[in-house]
């Protein structure tokens, strides 16, 4: 992250002219022309922080930032949004772009036998651009599933303006123990690819975390537990697959190397592990013990929840002899409302890949409010709570002056109707606009 943020500001000003060889001759050439502003009238206007609703709002764009908001009248360039709702750029803050959706084990073999780590990247840029569209303009793309660093590629080009997408955060590999990952289930002769780099022992697990973040790591990613099943009590249990000697030093090297650190955990041991080992985020958390929840509401850990994946895998991972995976839809429902409860920050998450791409993610959004948040909090979630987890709070997740300009608008009011997210129309990322109305 720490190379992440100086990158994203030496190409902003290059971004404004849309062509990379644009940005080339500005960037070089000796007398630097001043950015140039142009205004957006919203009808409506969210701030991603307070709670109001603000109506006939002006936005100045001058750059790649927010100049003004307010009620100054409109001159020069203008974009019209006076019928939408203006909101912060959305944050998605579990995604993963190398992945085409992998209902059954089948659907993921398939990817990493028989898709080259070229083909793979190719429709990852094709992903990236669709998530831009959607209006998340940054994610977190929480690993390749197999494909290497091509996470650092793509967040790389998107950087230097070669391909449009969303400002990345990348986790590159992540860590899991042997015999926990796919691929699994072939003859001990044949040698098949891994969805995660294999490490066992704190020492081979720090060697993991350096290696990654040599090769342009933001986070580091875990796997903390697997082999799910719902005890007679109705807890949800599992196998944890690090040892705490491992998934402490995974952490502690982490973050002596500031980087943070997402964990895989879906229920109980592999949460707690998580949990007292310090990492930063829980990423789905389908069930979390109260004590758990009491931990990361103290050390400030985030819930990410991905509660739309569960359902659109749940039959088809059932169907394939996995039952558990319809029990946990109640169980995740029961544990959501227990973690608002509890005062744990919340940060949208939708696990993107992991279901088809062509599936809009900000579905996810209706699945928050069913389950209890406020349209507001839940907006909220994928804007300033996820721009901090994220560490990107100075720069994203609210549109105030001095901020970046990533703005994106609806036609309807997502307050009345959260669905309302599904519907995005305009994208302007970093000032620059990717989409407009009616295209
Ligand atoms: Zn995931």
């Amino acid at each position: 992250m720490i190379k992440f943020l100086p990158r994203l500001v030496l190409f902003a000003a290059g971004f404004v002219a849309l062509t990379p060889t644009l940005a080339l001759a500005q960037s070089t050439s000796a007398q630097p022309t001043e950015p140039r502003t142009i205004f957006i009238k919203c009808g409506r206007l969210l701030n991603g922080k307070s709670d109001q609703v603000r109506t006939n709002i002006v936005l100045a764009i001058t750059g790649d930032k927010v100049s003004e908001v307010g009620t100054a009248a409109a001159k020069g360039e203008v974009v019209d949004l006076s019928r939408e709702t203006c909101l912060p750029g959305l944050i998605d803050t579990h995604t993963h772009v190398l992945l085409q959706g992998d209902i059954t084990a089948a659907d993921y073999d398939a990817q990493l036998l028989k898709q080259s780590p070229e083909y793979r990247t190719i429709l990852g840029t094709v992903n990236a651009r669709r998530a831009l569209d959607y209006g998340f303009t940054t994610v977190r793309d929480l690993e390749t599933e197999g494909a290497g660093y091509a996470d650092v590629d793509i967040r790389n080009a998107i950087d230097r303006g070669v391909i449009p997408g969303p400002r990345m955060q990348v986790a590159t590999r992540a860590l899991d123990v042997t015999g926990a990952y796919p691929l699994l289930g072939y003859a001990p002769n044949v040698p098949v690819p891994h969805g995660v780099q294999v490490v066992n022992g704190a020492d081979e697990a720090r060697k993991a975390v350096r290696e990654q973040i040599m090769y342009g790591t933001d986070w580091i990613k875990v796997y903390s537990d697997r082999s799910y099943k719902v005890r007679d009590d109705g807890i949800l249990d599992d196998i944890p697959t690090f040892t705490m000697d491992e998934l402490r030093a995974i952490v502690d090297e982490a973050h002596r190397e500031r980087h943070k650190v997402a964990s895989h955990a879906m229920a109980l041991n592999g949460v707690h592990n998580s949990v007292e080992a310090g990492v930063d985020s829980i990423e789905h958390g389908n069930y979390i013990a109260d004590a758990d929840l009491k931990t990361m509401a103290a050390k400030g850990i985030y819930y990410v929840p991905t509660i739309f994946v569960g359902e659109y895998v749940a039959q088809g991972r059932a169907a394939e002899g996995a039952p558990v995976w319809m029990k946990m839809l109640s169980i995740h429902e029961d544990t959501f409302r227990r973690v608002q409860k509890a005062g744990v920050k919340i940060a949208f998450g939708t696990d993107a890949g992991g279901f088809d791409w062509k599936v809009n993610p900000a579905k996810e959004f209706a699945y928050m409010v069913k389950w209890g948040m406020t349209p507001t909090q839940a907006i909220r979630s994928a804007t300033s709570i996820a721009a901090d987890l994220l560490g990107m709070q100075d720069k994203i997740g609210t549109i105030e002056p001095g901020k970046l300009a990533d703005i994106v608008a609806v036609p309807d009011d997502p307050l009345a109707d959260i669905t309302a997210l599904e519907r995005v129309d305009f994208v302007m990322k970093g000032g620059v606009v990717y989409r407009k109305p009616g295209q």
